[in-house]
């Protein structure tokens, strides 16, 4: 409950954000999070795409085409995650995060967790989906915990360096292909059946699969990612009061936004006051 004392100081260029995205998401999800939290430090972030959009490219330089598969497989999730992976290696940041086209970054609460652990070391850190350890069988049975992609994770330099022998070049895909698991796990797999270091878990990583409507409004500032979509049949976002109606909002991530960021052009203006 306690805000951990920096460890070291950290700028938005130190953290590099890969946000998963596939073309028919490009309008429908991408655009929105383009005018929310990326437009806040469009440095951190880049979007991992499987085809081709002049629109998008006007916005952001940061747009990596995969040339992965569009399809929602298996094979066509972990060849995304094995390109995020060999870009952040290259760009020499100190801390690499992984979210959906989904979720909302409270980049000062980001910030100021990571600055919390030291990069050089091994962190682990997200929201484990299930409430007990998954289990994978390659030669025998092997249990560990790994960090949902949906409510995002992040990994230090230190760890990331650790696992290039399992994740590097097309390393990543015969790991996940040989476990049969998706590519959010076999990340755990990797850290933590294979490294032996343990996640870190977060309170501050949100996911649709979770309750949104349970993150309280007043503790918005400290929440590190939030999402929306479906979760038991039911539409899932978090609840928050105004600027804007749920009809108009129904994600709640352009009222998110205007609470974090009440100067922001397009908020109203009594947000402020
Ligand atoms: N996604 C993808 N290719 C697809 C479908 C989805 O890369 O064919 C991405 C999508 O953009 C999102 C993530 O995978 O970042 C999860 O997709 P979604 O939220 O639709 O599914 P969920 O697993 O949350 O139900
Ligand atoms: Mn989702």
């Amino acid at each position: 409950r306690h805000p951990r004392p920096p460890a070291e100081s950290l700028v938005p260029r130190d953290v590099f954000i890969a946000v998963k995205t596939t073309r028919k998401f490009h309008r429908a999800r991408l655009d929105l999070l383009l005018e929310t939290w990326i437009s806040r430090h469009k440095e951190m972030t880049f979007i991992f795409t499987d085809g081709e959009d002049e629109v998008l490219a006007r916005h952001t330089g940061n747009v990596v085409n995969t040339n992965c598969s569009a399809a929602h497989s298996r094979q066509a999730l972990s060849c995304k995650m094995a390109v995020e992976y060999d870009h952040f290696i290259e760009s020499g940041r100190k801390w690499f995060c992984h979210v959906d086209d989904d979720n909302y970054v409270n980049l000062r609460a980001l910030l100021r967790l990571l600055a919390s652990y030291p990069h050089s070391q091994d962190i682990y850190i997200g929201k484990p989906s299930l409430d007990r350890p998954i289990q994978a069988t390659e030669r025998r049975p092997v249990h560990f915990w790994f960090a949902t992609g949906g409510a995002g994770f992040c990994i230090s330099r230190g760890l990331a360096l650790k696992m290039s022998p399992w994740a590097s070049g097309g390393h990543f895909m015969s790991t996940a292909e040989r476990i049969r698991l998706p590519d959010d796990c076999t990340v755990g797999y990797i850290i933590e059946a294979l490294l032996g270091v343990p996640l870190i878990r977060s309170g501050l990583f949100h996911s649709h699969l979770e309750n949104l409507q349970q993150v309280p409004a007043s503790e918005l500032h400290e929440q590190v990612t939030l999402s929306y979509g479906m979760f038991e049949n039911k539409r899932n976002a978090v609840h928050v009061k105004g600027p804007f109606s749920v009809e108009a909002d129904p994600s709640r991530f352009r009222s998110i936004h205007c609470h974090l960021y009440p100067d922001t052009p397009w908020c109203p203006r009594t947000a402020i006051f």
